[in-house]
């Protein structure tokens, strides 16, 4: 899967993002109880691995950051 230019609300620009691993993915889904998470993107820009989605830049309240350690 190709990384996708996107704006990234955390940094304010736009990064490249890339799409979720499926351990990434479950931990989303037990966090947001979201029942798919196909549609998440991670900010591939250093120490932001902020999350979004195709659509929505800003889908989660608080945002949802990626941990490094999945
Ligand atoms: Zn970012």
């Amino acid at each position: 899967m190709r990384d996708q230019k996107m704006y990234c609300y955390t940094c304010g620009t736009d990064e490249l993002h890339r799409r979720l691993t499926a351990s990434e993915k479950a931990w989303v889904k037990n966090q947001t109880r979201r029942k798919s998470v196909e549609d998440v993107f991670m900010c591939k820009a250093p120490n932001c691995r902020n999350l979004r989605t195709g659509f929505q830049k800003r889908p989660f309240d608080p945002i949802l950051r990626l941990p490094d350690d999945l």
